[in-house]
């Protein structure tokens, strides 16, 4: 069967829409950037729109079929809400909005609109992770370490957004690995306590590290920091009946006691968009919410106490 093209609008052009979103989407046959939407930057040869209302009213506008949102969290959920009621199918980059509520607004419009909404979880996207998931199935868990440490200003530069009130601070990358989690492990995440250090100029996090409970009994704690210079560290080490399995590097080098497993090339961001298209084919939605509810509980439950002011 003949598949249409997917002609779509790309919404806030910054650093992961430059280094991830357009080579994904220009290696996908079955899509057409046609237009982008985004204060500042644009790509060479793509008609340029300052905003996603300008984008959606210009001449060629309502031939736009879906749109991706690869703005700062803040702002997604405006922005989503924008595109459902113009009747288009949407792909949020994580976390896929602010709050919970947010998320839930979001996938009941998305609904009665009857479009395909895709909140995406790229680190979920390694074949590394897909064989940690099988590895794990029917495993006793006995305890979890996440050690998820990066400098910001090798990751993020100059983003002040990140440290502002719904920017999300560490658990910006975070989330990835709650993202992982969520996805290899079966049964329940219980966030129980947090301890948060805040930069007394900001507002969000740079620190965290918070315990959690799975399945009510094994436990997972969580050393978290975006204040971390050098090689950063993303590893994710679960201690089972059968034996140790660590997932490192966000998710791309899987080892079981120590030894590295073999697994296929990785594709994260190409998988995202076939996915995507597959949904809007199918008609269908995807929306996990999971990793934003450990996030939200961890801001919940957790102590604050004030770092040094940081600037970048
Ligand atoms: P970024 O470099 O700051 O880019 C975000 C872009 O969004 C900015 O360039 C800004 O545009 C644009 N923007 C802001 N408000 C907008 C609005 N109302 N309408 C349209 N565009 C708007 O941030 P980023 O690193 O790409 O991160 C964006 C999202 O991707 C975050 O949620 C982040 O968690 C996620 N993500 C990032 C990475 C990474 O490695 N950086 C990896 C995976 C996922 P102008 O520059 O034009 O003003």
């Amino acid at each position: 069967m003949h598949k249409s093209l997917i002609r779509l609008g790309l919404v806030g052009v910054g650093k992961i829409a430059q280094d991830q979103h357009i080579p994904a989407i220009r290696g996908n046959p079955r899509f057409e950037l046609v237009a982008t939407a985004s204060p500042h930057g644009s790509i060479e040869g793509i008609p340029a729109h300052a905003d996603l209302a300008a984008m959606l009213a210009a001449p060629g506008g309502d031939a736009i079929d879906a749109v991706c949102l690869c703005t700062p969290p803040g702002v997604r959920a405006g922005l989503a809400r924008m595109a459902i009621a113009a009747g288009r199918h949407v792909m949020l980059e994580k976390p896929p909005a602010a709050s919970l509520s947010q998320v839930e607004a979001l996938s009941r419009a998305a609904r009665t609109a009857q479009i395909s909404l895709m909140a995406t979880w790229h680190s979920r996207e390694t074949a590394a992770a897909d064989a940690a998931r099988a590895w794990l199935t029917g495993r006793q868990i006995a305890a979890v370490r996440i050690v998820w440490r990066e400098d910001i200003r090798q990751w993020h530069p100059g983003q002040d957004w990140l440290l502002a009130a719904g920017g999300f601070g560490v658990f910006d990358p975070a989330i990835n690995a709650f993202s992982l989690l969520t996805h290899i492990l079966d049964g329940t995440l219980e966030v129980v306590a947090a301890d948060l250090a805040v930069p007394a100029n900001r507002v969000a996090p740079m620190e965290a590290k918070v315990t959690m409970l799975h399945d009510g009994q094994a436990p997972v704690t969580c050393d978290l920091s975006i204040a971390h210079p050098g090689t950063p560290q993303w590893d994710i080490t679960i201690d089972t009946d059968a034996g140790t399995l660590r997932l490192s590097e966000g998710g791309h080098r899987l080892s079981i006691d120590d030894q590295p497993q073999t697994t296929d090339a990785d594709g994260e961001y190409a998988r995202l968009y076939a996915r995507f298209a597959a949904m809007i084919d199918g008609g269908a939605s995807e929306v996990d919410h999971r990793p934003l509810m450990l996030v939200a509980d961890a801001m919940m439950v957790g102590h604050t106490r004030a770092l040094p002011p940081f600037e970048f």
